[in-house]
């Protein structure tokens, strides 16, 4: 697919600018970038347009940074035939972010290895599912978990202070997995034994 023609204020001047998917390591939702045609990724003007939330995400959908951006951005990415406002919002801090769903075929004609990458993680997902994306506070690993989104949704509440257990929020996944998840807790199944290593009865 032919790249559009499309034509922003970026670095205070109307420019043709390009678009740039990106993905969020935290959950491994969608991003977006713009920068100079012309330019790259390291232009000095780059614009993030979305932002990353701990909110559930649809396949191909982003919060837009309207905060940074103005509201009309919405309106210029519709016209630009670049996707569609799902409607949905999110508070988060003193903002409101609007979900945007961008066109599949448009993020395919601006394939990078991040869309790629962004692709073949949800192929893993099932219809009802997320990733909950957890790094043990000792080792730093990252640990990528596939939840239903009914747990991830509890897990949110639970993680706010509400009095679920871990083990009736995934009763499916194994001790090892809940203790990265566990309040306070935090660490991976490798580092919980070799901490109770160093201290043999
Ligand atoms: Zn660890």
């Amino acid at each position: 697919m032919k790249e559009k023609k499309l034509m922003y204020r970026i670095g205070g001047q109307i420019r043709h600018v390009q678009l740039y998917p990106i993905y969020y390591l935290f959950n491994r939702s969608l991003g977006m970038c713009m920068y100079k045609a012309g330019s790259g990724i390291d232009d000095e003007d780059l614009l993030v347009i979305t932002c990353c939330l701990d909110v559930p995400q649809q396949k191909n959908c982003a919060y837009i940074d309207v905060n940074n951006c103005g509201e009309d951005i919405i309106k210029w990415l519709e016209r630009n035939g670049l996707g569609k406002a799902t409607g949905r919002k999110v508070h988060s801090g003193y903002a409101i972010y609007p979900e945007f769903m961008f066109d599949e075929n448009m993020l395919l004609g601006y394939t990078n290895e991040f869309y790629t990458q962004y692709l073949k993680w949800q192929d893993e997902l099932g219809e009802e599912q997320e990733f909950l994306i957890r790094s043990c506070e000792i080792c730093n690993k990252e640990f990528p978990l596939i939840v239903s989104r009914e747990a991830a949704a509890m897990y949110r509440e639970y993680q706010k202070g509400a009095p679920y257990l871990i083990q009736d929020i995934f009763p499916e996944l194994s001790n090892g997995e809940r203790g990265l998840l566990a309040r306070g807790q935090c660490i991976c199944k490798n580092c919980f034994e070799e901490m109770f290593g160093l201290f043999p009865d």
